[in-house]
């Protein structure tokens, strides 16, 4: 069966809708049964609450968290927290079902699940939002669990939160129980390897499919959007392995060195001027951050925000690969002229996986008491992105399809395939 084009959305901004749209498409690919479909296409629980913190000066400030379990049908579920001012339910929910999919691809035992709180944690004390963080995990306990639902570290949250996220946990249920939550710091139970873990399934990802595209990485250009935990770790192992880096970015602006920007030099310039890139002089400052994504490069790997790639600008995309480290750079709609186009897309529930992979071991390591070498972590995580990899290709060639419907077709393929097993009421 060929390629169907997604049906236009009515709310483009609408994360949950521009999910379903290619869902729906992958759907059709696989004459997916219907009742199957109505299973996989809302949700299981939606938990919303409001949290009540007295912040540094006294007053009480009042937050909105949620968390959503898309999926529990392959495991207990995992997804991470966001801590955004954008957060809302639509969003968490996309996030959610995203996670059920990625789980998926990369073949772990995981069903979906995201959370989220409305705040800006950059406006916050350290103190305000280990508040916030244990009045989630407190709102949260009787969803959380080893063994039901797996939080982890997302947008604006790492290992400081989760580190509280499972002291909360823990003094609730009266032990340590330290599977509860992935990401946590070392001495907490944290993998050696998950820090860097997204950034480097990201760079398995490029490199796989540069492969394809036979691009050489040592002739190979790239931007990074976002230099963040995903976007630095990738482009500093994209460098690693040969590639010029020319352009990177973050919320102080984009940056640009034709000749490639030492990515050592700009992480090590990151953490000493209080996270952000600000002044550095490694590149020079893009007028337009935007002007970062339609940059003469051969590579565009997207790890920041969603919806960057849009109809406004997708048009002006010259890269011939983008490898996504965020979660749904880019709205439905610019699918199709990427398609048009025949730039290759390695989508976000498979290009990023390598965070939840090595989050799974993190899980496995913990049920054991026993820790893995970093060695053991890198090399069993390569194999599960370059395997998921292949999977979704094969499967793109089979149907004559994209790669983000191809890994979609995999992901619900195997979903659909251990509902019908399990059955329902
Ligand atoms: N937040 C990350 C993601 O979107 C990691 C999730 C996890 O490790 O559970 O994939």
């Amino acid at each position: 069966m060929g390629y169907i084009e997604p049906a236009p959305i009515k709310d483009k901004s609408n994360p949950f809708e521009s999910m379903m749209s290619r869902f729906n498409i992958a759907a059709e690919v696989l004459g997916l049964d219907e009742q199957v479909y109505n299973v996989l296409k809302s949700p299981s629980k939606q938990v919303s609450v409001s949290l009540p913190i007295t912040m540094d000066d006294g007053s009480i400030q009042v937050f909105e968290g949620h968390r959503v379990i898309h999926s529990n049908i392959l495991g207990p579920s995992k997804g991470g927290v966001r801590y955004a001012m954008d957060v809302h339910l639509d969003e968490v929910k996309a996030l959610a079902a995203w996670m059920t999919w990625k789980c998926a691809v990369v073949d772990i035992p995981y069903g979906g699940a995201k959370g989220g709180i409305r705040c800006n944690p950059r406006a916050m004390s350290a103190g305000e939002i280990e508040r916030l963080t244990r009045a989630y995990t407190q709102a949260m306990t009787g969803v959380f669990g080893p063994d039901r639902d797996i939080p982890a570290p997302d947008m604006g949250t790492g290992p400081r939160e989760m580190a509280w996220l499972m002291d909360e946990y823990s003094r609730s249920m009266g032990t340590t129980v330290n599977a509860v939550v992935t990401g946590k710091p070392l001495v907490l139970g944290g993998s050696l390897g998950r820090v860097e873990a997204t950034g480097r399934g990201v760079m398995v990802s490029a490199l796989a499919a540069m492969e394809k595209l036979k691009i050489n990485p040592y002739h190979a250009t790239i931007a990074v959007q976002g230099f963040g935990n995903v976007g630095s770790f990738a482009a500093l192992l994209l460098e690693e392995r040969g590639c010029t880096v020319v352009s990177i970015s973050d919320i102080s602006g984009a940056y640009y060195n034709e000749k490639g920007i030492d990515i050592k030099k700009a992480i090590e310039y990151r953490d000493g001027n209080k996270g952000t890139l600000e002044g550095f002089t490694g590149a020079t400052l893009m007028d337009k951050p935007e002007d970062l994504l339609t940059l003469d490069v051969d590579v565009l790997v997207p790890a920041a925000v969603e919806d960057v790639i849009h109809l406004g600008n997708v048009d002006q995309v010259k890269a011939k690969l983008i490898v996504e480290g965020a979660n749904g750079p880019t709205s439905a709609e610019a699918d199709k002229i990427i398609n048009e186009k025949g730039i290759m897309a390695v989508p976000d529930i498979l290009a990023n996986a390598g965070g939840v992979t090595v989050s799974y071991f993190e899980w496995v390591q913990n049920r054991l008491g026993y820790k893995w070498t970093r060695e053991r972590v890198n090399r069993r995580s390569d194999r599960i992105m370059k395997d998921a990899f292949d999977k979704v290709y094969n499967a793109s060639q089979k149907y004559d399809i994209p790669m983000r419907i191809a890994a979609y077709v995999v992901a619900i393929e195997k979903v659909a395939e251990t509902y019908k097993f399990r059955g329902g009421f």
